[in-house]
C-alpha cells in the first residue's frame, strides 16, 4: 500500500472508528455469538489478490464487531475496566505508523527516551520516590514474572549462570495469598518454583489482606526446614475483591528476612494518581518492584504495563544479553530495554501513554476515577440499605462485589440463584457483571470504570438488578 492510498484508507477508518466508538452503547454489552460464529463468517483460504477496502471493512462490521463483547460500553461492569482512550488509540496508531524497531538505543533512540521519560512522569504521578526506574511491558503478568526470575537469582547467587535451579539444593519458596491474581501462580510455574513451594498465606477474614503474622510464621517454618524463603507478592487491589495486601509491615519482613517484595497493583495502580489513595500502598518504598497497568482502570489502551525497580544493575545482569550484531559505541551510557525484559524486538509503547497524557492531560483522568469511587459507593450504598441484598466484601476502590439473599436461601441453593439472576442479565446483552466464588460462595462483582459509565447507567444497572431478581421470586 503506498502512502496515498493509505491516506485515503486511514482517513476512511479513522471515521469508522469514530462512528463505532459514538454508537457501541446500542449493541449488546457481551458478544451474543456461539463458539465458531466468527471462524466460520471468514474465508478459509488466504487472499492471492487484493480486495478492496470497503469489502474488509463491511466484514469487520458484520463479522467481527459482533463476536466483540463490547468492553467500552457504558454497561459493562465485568472483570475490569480496560479501558481504551482514544488519545492513547492515536498514540498507538503513531507508534505503528512510525514503524520502528525497538531492539536497542541505536535502532530508535527516541523509543528508548520517551519510555524513560514517560516512566519518570507515571512515577512522580503515583508518589513513588525518585529511587524507582521503570520500563513498559505488555502486561502485568510479563512484569510478574521478571519480578519471580530476579528473586529467584538474588536468593540463588545468580544460579543462571551456573546450572540454575537443578543445581540449588534447597527449595526457594514464594508467599502469597489465594486471592492473588492467577498470574502470579503461572509466573511461578514459569520461572521454575514448582507448585510446592508456593505459600498461600493466611488472609485477615474481613479485608482478604494477608496477614503478616501467618507470612513470618511461613517464613519462620521455611527457614527451619532448610528452605530459601525468596519472594513475597503483595497484592494492592487483588482481582476478585480488590483486596488490598499490608504493604507497610510486609515489607518490614521482607526487609528483616532480605527477601523479594514484588507489589502487584496491576488494577489499583490507577487509583494512586489520587494521593487520598495513596495509604493503600504504603510501604511502598520497602519493596523492590512494583508493576501496575495504565491499560486497566487509567485507560491507556492496552498493553501498556508499567514495571519499576529499584536496583536496574541487578536486572540488567540476570536479563543482559550481548551478542555482536547488537553492540554500539553508547553501550554503558545508554539503556537497553532489551535488558530489561524478556523480548528483544520491542514496540513503541510509550507513545501511547505521551499522546494520553498530553492529550487528556491528568487533571481528566484523576476527574473521572473519583467519579468511579463515588459511583461505586454510590451503588454500594444502594444494595446495603435493601432488604435481602448484602455487599459481601469491603470496597476498597470501584468493585462492589454483591449477593441477594432472599429469607430461607443458603448453600447450593443460594448459588443457583446468584448464577441464574447474574446469568440471565449477561445473556440479555444489556448489562455484563462477572459472578465469582469468595468464602466458598457465588456472588456478583460489579466492576465500575468504563470511561462513559455515568451515575445514570449505574441507576440503570440497579433497576434492571432488582427487576431481574424480582422474576426469580
Ligand atoms: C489484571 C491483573 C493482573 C494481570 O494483568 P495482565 O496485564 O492482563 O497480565 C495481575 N494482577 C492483578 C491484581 C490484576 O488485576
Amino acid at each position: 500500500m503506498a502512502p496515498e492510498e493509505f491516506r485515503a484508507a486511514g482517513h476512511q477508518l479513522i471515521d469508522w472508528i469514530s462512528d463505532y466508538r459514538k454508537t457501541l452503547d446500542q449493541l449488546p454489552v457481551r458478544a451474543q455469538v456461539q463458539p465458531g460464529e466468527v471462524a466460520r463468517g471468514l474465508s478459509t483460504s488466504p487472499p492471492e489478490k487484493p480486495e478492496p477496502l470497503s469489502l474488509v471493512m463491511s466484514d469487520l462490521e458484520r463479522i467481527v464487531v459482533p463476536g466483540i463483547t463490547q468492553v467500552q460500553h457504558p454497561m459493562h461492569y465485568g472483570w475490569f475496566p480496560s479501558n481504551a482512550s482514544l488519545a492513547s488509540v492515536l498514540g498507538d496508531i503513531a507508534s505503528s505508523g512510525l514503524g520502528t524497531l525497538g531492539i536497542s538505543w541505536e535502532s530508535c533512540p527516541a523509543l528508548t527516551e520517551v519510555e524513560e521519560v514517560v516512566c519518570d512522569w507515571l512515577r512522580q504521578l503515583t508518589g513513588l520516590s525518585d529511587q524507582w526506574e521503570g520500563t513498559i511491558h505488555d502486561t502485568a503478568s510479563t512484569a510478574c514474572l521478571t519480578a519471580l526470575i530476579l528473586a529467584r537469582e538474588k536468593a540463588s547467587d545468580y544460579a543462571e549462570m551456573k546450572s540454575g535451579l537443578q543445581g540449588v539444593p534447597n527449595p526457594l519458596i514464594i508467599y502469597t495469598t489465594e486471592h492473588a491474581h492467577s498470574s502470579i501462580n503461572k509466573a511461578a510455574l514459569l520461572a521454575g518454583y514448582g507448585k510446592e513451594n508456593i505459600r498461600l498465606i493466611d488472609v485477615d477474614s474481613t479485608t482478604y489482606g494477608m496477614s503478616p503474622d501467618a507470612l513470618r510464621q511461613a517464613i519462620e517454618e521455611d527457614r527451619k526446614a532448610g528452605r530459601t524463603p525468596t519472594a513475597i507478592i503483595a497484592s494492592v487491589g487483588s482481582t476478585g475483591v480488590t483486596a488490598i495486601d499490608p504493604v507497610q509491615p510486609l515489607g518490614l519482613i521482607a526487609r528483616e528476612y532480605d527477601i523479594w517484595l514484588h507489589v502487584d497493583a496491576a488494577m489499583a495502580g490507577s487509583a494512586m494518581l489520587l494521593e487520598e489513595c495513596r495509604f493503600m500502598w504504603e510501604g511502598v518504598e520497602l519493596s523492590d518492584s512494583v508493576s501496575w497497568n495504565p491499560h486497566k482502570w487509567m485507560g491507556t489502551i492496552l498493553d501498556c504495563s508499567l514495571f519499576y525497580v529499584k536496583n536496574p544493575q541487578h536486572l540488567i545482569r540476570v536479563m543482559s544479553t550481548n551478542p555482536s550484531y547488537l553492540r554500539s559505541g553508547v553501550d554503558g551510557d545508554v539503556t537497553q530495554y532489551r535488558d530489561w525484559g524478556i523480548p528483544l524486538g520491542r514496540r513503541f509503547r510509550a507513545l501511547k501513554l505521551w499522546f494520553h497524557l498530553r492529550l487528556d492531560g491528568v487533571e481528566s483522568i484523576r476527574q473521572r476515577l473519583r467519579r468511579d469511587l463515588e459511583n461505586a459507593g454510590w451503588l454500594a450504598e444502594q444494595v446495603a440499605k435493601t432488604k435481602n441484598w448484602k455487599v459481601v466484601a469491603p470496597v476498597t476502590l470501584q468493585t462492589v462485589c454483591i449477593r441477594h439473599e432472599p429469607d430461607g436461601l443458603n448453600g447450593e441453593e443460594l448459588d443457583k440463584h446468584t448464577l441464574n439472576w447474574v446469568n440471565r442479565i449477561n445473556q440479555s446483552g444489556e448489562a455484563f457483571m462477572s459472578p465469582s466464588i469468595l468464602d466458598g460462595l457465588w456472588m456478583v462483582r460489579v466492576s465500575v470504570g468504563v470511561e462513559s459509565t455515568q451515575r445514570e447507567h449505574l441507576e440503570k444497572l440497579w433497576g434492571l438488578i432488582q427487576s431481574t431478581v424480582s422474576e426469580f421470586e
